[in-house]
């Protein structure tokens, strides 16, 4: 059998998230990001929200086993380089992602711990977080909370540059390398990685704009794609920090609230 060349260089990141209707986050900004970085997005539905620009009017749970039939088909077929986790919502799914992540040698796991929408509702069933803590993390290879996410999973305030460094430290100390996103920091934007041995921070100015909505997933995306090309996670971090920044950069109004951020 001829096997095409073009598909031994793709790279193939395998996205466990939620479909955003309004088409700026969630699985959809996950296959925008890694369609522009020239890889292969494989996917895995968690949820179905109802949202627009104004707020989220309804999320519909996919029953758990059958995200695992999804993982199932795709990765017995193609092995990914990389994994994005995103929205789990309820408990039974992440328990059903803890089981997957323990039976299939999977590599490059990012997860984007989504707690709550920047409108307000829920995205994780409050009852999971501590299943979040005791089973997820420790089989993950980074984490990238921001501020409030990074607060609630180390069970502290987090809204300046110390505390993010603390938090940081207890994170990682559940298991994986953790990436505090700092673009709710009052004055600069500082992404702060902790490896377990050091803190490496990439900083940016405040890109003045309302259309940030889809910009962790998108970094926690590009990190995965990143980590699939063979780069290191400081330098994964690095670059995953850049292409965030184009993408809010370029982020554009699509209805009467805050906007998309475009990726690539
Ligand atoms: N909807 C879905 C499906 C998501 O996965 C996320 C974030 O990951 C959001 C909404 C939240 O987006 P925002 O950054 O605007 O709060």
């Amino acid at each position: 059998m001829r096997i095409c060349s073009h598909y031994l260089k793709v790279k193939h990141i395998l996205v466990i998230a939620g479909s955003d209707s309004s088409g700026g986050a969630g699985i959809q900004a996950d296959i925008k990001a890694i369609t522009s970085l020239g890889g292969h997005a494989l996917t895995a539905l968690t949820a179905v929200t109802a949202q627009n620009s104004l707020g989220v009017t309804g999320i519909h749970g996919i029953p758990a086993g059958f995200i695992t039939k999804q993982v199932k088909a795709v990765i017995e077929d193609v092995v990914p380089k990389a994994v994005k986790i995103g929205m789990l919502y309820s408990e039974a799914a992440v328990k059903e992602v803890v089981k997957l992540l323990k039976s299939h040698g999977l590599v490059n796991i990012v997860l984007d711990p989504v707690l709550r929408a920047t409108t307000g509702k829920d995205l994780l069933e409050p009852k999971a977080i501590n299943l979040f803590r005791e089973e997820l993390l420790p089989l993950v290879s980074v984490v990238t909370p921001n501020l409030l996410e990074a607060g609630t999973l180390a069970g502290m305030k987090v809204d300046c540059s110390n505390d993010m460094a603390k938090a940081a430290q207890a994170i990682q100390a559940m298991g994986p390398h953790v990436v505090i996103t700092g673009g709710h920091l009052k004055s600069k934007c500082t992404d702060l990685l902790y490896d377990g041995k050091a803190f490496h921070r990439f900083h940016g100015s405040r890109i003045e704009t309302q259309h940030t909505h889809g910009s962790g997933c998108v970094f926690s995306t590009a990190l995965a794609t990143f980590l699939a090309g063979d780069n290191g996670v400081v330098t994964a971090t690095k670059k995953a920090h850049n292409f965030t920044r184009s993408a809010i950069m370029n982020g554009y109004a699509c209805g009467r609230g805050p906007g998309p951020v475009k990726p690539g």
